[in-house]
């Protein structure tokens, strides 16, 4: 069992999906210089890198929030049975996911709001099972809350020819069917309190409309900030895009603003793909900052 971490009143709880350990640093960020890992290589290897030194070693899960009011989950990973041929590390999956949310005590019926960072495969999964065929909403009782601007783009085809068509497929079999069944509340996310505590921040770049979800209770704070880093390399090269961002220069910014916030206001970071424990705290020193796993 994964730890529980608490934020003021509210407990939050990592359920893994995956572990990927295939990309290497160079194709994950064609700006990688093999000079960092001289540097870092003692807190890298072999938790956020293997042993060899070639590939990088992140995680695909969900985060699980549960405040005095509700039960929230902050993204779906990849789900089970769907048809990614593109990307046969994560094709018709077959994992234990919803088990691993029951061990942490919550069942597909209580969780009552599921907030998107964003639209892409691994994080739009677990919206929907398949029931005799169907894609159905997973969580009956939650609202699904998206951005209006992720929306927008990942719903029109014309976005999507022939070789990048498959962001459409996404969409059709994880996102359609809740919209279709009423539980979609699309919004625009501009830092104002969505739920007590819960606030969302537009993040863009990595893709076209990103939130962030920002928590507080009792004073204490975090942050969980979706693709604007997919790894803890880019607290130390916050200029190093991955190659799945969409707008070079909006994702830089988005990664600089979250950067400051982390460090500004002590807020714990909850990551969409570090491995480990995917939860830290980011310190600035100096011009620069600095990352450590807790
Ligand atoms: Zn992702």
């Amino acid at each position: 069992m994964d730890r529980v971490y608490h934020v003021g009143n509210a407990t939050i709880t990592k359920i893994p999906e995956l572990i990927l350990d295939s990309n290497s640093p160079e194709y994950l960020y064609p700006q990688w210089d093999p000079a960092f890992l001289l540097e870092h290589e003692h807190w890298l290897v072999p938790e956020n890198m293997d042993q060899t030194r070639t590939h990088v070693i992140q995680s695909i899960h969900t985060w699980l929030i549960r405040t005095r009011q509700h039960t929230i989950l902050i993204d779906t990973a990849t789900g089970n049975d769907k048809e990614r041929v593109w990307f046969p590390r994560l094709n018709r999956l077959n994992t234990p996911y919803l088990e691993r949310l029951k061990a942490a005590g919550v069942t597909p019926e209580m969780v009552d709001y599921v907030i998107l960072t964003h639209l892409h495969v691994d994080h739009v999964g677990w919206n929907t099972r398949l029931v005799d065929g169907v894609w159905e909403p997973t969580f009956p009782n939650a609202t699904y809350v998206f951005s209006k601007a992720e929306q927008r783009h990942y719903s029109d085809p014309e976005n999507y020819p022939e070789k990048n068509r498959v962001k459409f497929i996404i969409y059709k079999d994880s996102v359609l069917p809740v919209i279709h069944a009423g539980q979609a509340e699309i919004v625009l996310p501009d830092g104002t309190e969505f739920l007590e505590g819960v606030s969302l921040y537009p993040v863009p770049g990595h893709s076209p409309g990103q939130m962030a979800v920002g928590l507080t209770s009792n004073g204490e704070e975090a942050l969980f900030g979706g693709d604007v880093m997919h790894h803890p390399v880019q607290v130390y090269r916050p200029e190093w895009n991955s190659v799945y961002c969409e707008d070079t220069e909006k994702a830089r910014a988005s990664r600089k603003w979250v950067l400051d916030y982390l460090a500004d206001r002590h807020a714990l970071y909850f990551s969409s793909h570090f491995a480990g424990t995917s939860a830290g705290r980011v310190t600035r020193t100096g011009n620069s900052f600095k990352w450590k796993f807790c």
